[in-house]
């Protein structure tokens, strides 16, 4: 039987199913009399919650490094929060209740007005809220932690797992996480990404599928339970050469990106979205080299607010630690249409109204952007770059808008942190230019997909053309050439954020050339970091 799901990280497993149990924590509704001592078991059971999450932030700190375990910290802080604890203690004494219905009740109403909020970011933590009040409540039925029961690793199957629970399982036991709800976004999400485990969510599997055995292929997002022979086979194969290629190239995570001859490269990743920054924990990038910013303008029917790409920016600046995050502003047009910006229809839109254009022309949603992003840069080390640039007049235009919103925030005494800015070099006119562009930025970075499509007057989009979409080609390769050393000569750092970047058979062309960055997607860096450390005398 297969099931779709949706993939929240890639990879393949195979094991047999154990299906995840919270324990029996029923709460039942019970008058009492004595309400001042259901107010100290309420105390006495926040106070060993607090233990208990003080425990799971040293273990995930160890397992997962400080950012992801802030989440137990953060719990820790909801769980004295005042306006909770009020509730609680307010249900307790007005209805002369027992404190885990109290808890249970006070859990449900905070998590079902977290999950009304109209905020991605608040609806989130309806979950937190609902893993707070459902500890307390373990703790006041005397149910101990979850475990895995059996004693060989599992494809752990559950209706949603709380970031908690992942965390205080014995991750060698865990093959693969599926779950019937929850987020991308979530924190459990991310977690499991971290842990470099496959994970599926949105899965609606039978309950009587204990014990059966079952294929999770992240990359379909599909899980396959009792499969015929020959499809175990065919994943058995798959399983034992990605396994293989793993450990080999786990082997260098921690190592440097530095050739045999001792030259060095930076080496980021790309990302679209929030989620995709535990893949580039897991591969080990140094940072994020193109954040492709346009993914929160595309999952929604209205603009984004300021606030919510806030949240968003700097949620990715805070689990980069201080790491460089290099945000592209909007991209949209051509390609990616998004209805509520109304772009019309357009004979060419590869060369119409997109990306900085659209900005340019519409400042209000420029500025709200570039005011969420130099809000978010107090959290971490981000740096902007703007797409499609084709003249000195732009980059001068977004400089003057730039100091229009540090003027703004000033004012609102709001900090921020001064970033590096950059263009990315994606049309031939760039390339031309790039002498005169170089006095005006910190740093390029070049979009090989967009710039082969101008150079070479080919649609990237067109499937008849890709036999001769050609990204070697010597036009793009001299172009490659001479942005590195215009930029060289002014001081601008030079990096490639195109596919082209992950091309191993160029690596060691990239790094003669002199560039300085290569942004390849996350599951790309190990390998490209193989190719560099092979490369050279
Ligand atoms: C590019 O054009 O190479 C690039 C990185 O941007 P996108 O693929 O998002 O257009
Ligand atoms: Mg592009």
């Amino acid at each position: 039987m297969e099931i779709k799901g949706k993939s929240v990280f890639n990879g393949i497993a195979i094991g047999k199913i154990e299906i995840y149990s919270k324990g029996d924590k029923t709460v039942v509704r019970k008058s009492v009399s004595d309400t001042a001592a259901e107010v100290s078991r309420f105390e006495k059971a926040k106070q060993d919650a607090s233990e208990q999450l003080a425990a799971l932030y040293e273990k995930a700190l160890k397992e997962v490094g400080e950012v992801n375990a802030a989440i137990f910290e953060v719990h820790q802080m909801m769980l004295e929060d005042p306006d909770f604890v009020e509730a609680v203690i307010g249900i307790i004494e007005n209805q002369s209740v027992n404190a885990e219905y109290a808890v249970a009740q006070t859990g449900d109403n905070f998590a079902e007005m977290f999950a009304a909020m109209d905020d991605d970011y608040m609806r989130a933590r309806a979950a937190d809220i609902k893993d707070i009040s459902d500890r307390l409540v373990g703790i006041l039925c005397g149910v101990g932690a979850d475990g895995i029961r059996s004693e060989e690793p599992v494809i752990l199957l559950a209706d949603d797992l709380a970031p908690s629970e992942t965390v205080q399982l014995d991750k060698s036991k865990v093959l693969s996480f599926v779950t019937k709800h929850g987020s991308a976004n979530s924190h459990t999400a991310i977690l499991a990404r971290t842990m470099n485990i496959p994970a599926l969510i949105s899965v609606d599997y039978p309950e009587d599928c204990e014990g059966k055995t079952a294929i999770v292929d992240g990359f379909e997002g599909i899980i396959i339970i009792d499969p015929p022979v020959s499809e175990l086979e065919k994943y058995t194969e798959r399983l034992n050469k990605a396994q293989e290629e793993k450990m080999l190239l786990q082997q260098l995570k921690g190592k440097e990106n530095v050739t045999l001859d001792g030259r060095k490269i930076n080496l980021y990743a790309n990302i679209g979205g929030v989620s995709d920054v535990a893949a580039v924990l897991a591969n080990d990038a140094s940072g994020i080299g193109l954040f492709r910013s346009e993914f929160l303008y595309l999952g929604t029917d209205d603009y984004p607010t300021e606030e919510q790409q806030f949240l968003a920016y700097k949620s990715v600046a805070e689990t980069m630690a201080g790491k460089k995050v290099i945000i592209r502003t909007l991209d949209i047009g051509a390609d990616k249409q998004v209805d509520y910006f109304n772009l019309g229809k357009e004979d060419n839109p590869a060369m119409g109204y997109r990306a900085i254009r659209i900005c340019l022309d519409r400042p209000e949603i420029f500025k709200t952007q570039l005011r969420a992003i130099y809000r978010a840069s107090y959290y971490g080390n981000l740096s902007i770059m703007f797409p499609m640039i084709i003249s000195v007049d732009e980059v001068k235009k977004i400089k003057s808008i730039v100091e229009e919103v540090k003027e703004s925030l000033r004012q609102d005494g709001i900090p921020f942190k001064e970033v590096e800015l950059g263009v990315m070099i994606e049309t031939p006119a760039a390339v031309m230019i790039s002498d005169l562009l170089a006095k005006e930025v910190d740093f390029f970075s070049i979009g090989t997909n967009d710039l082969t499509q101008y150079t070479l007057a080919i649609d990237r989009q067109n499937a008849k053309l890709d036999n001769i979409y050609d990204s070697h080609h010597p036009a793009i390769l001299r172009m490659l050439q001479m942005v590195v050393d215009n930029g060289h000569k002014e001081g601008c750092w030079v990096g490639i954020c195109g596919e082209l970047g992950a091309d191993t058979s160029l690596t060691e062309t990239f790094i003669n050339m002199g560039f300085d960055e290569l942004s390849v997607s996350p599951s790309m860096v190990l390998r490209v970091r193989d190719k560099i450390r092979k490369t050279g005398a």
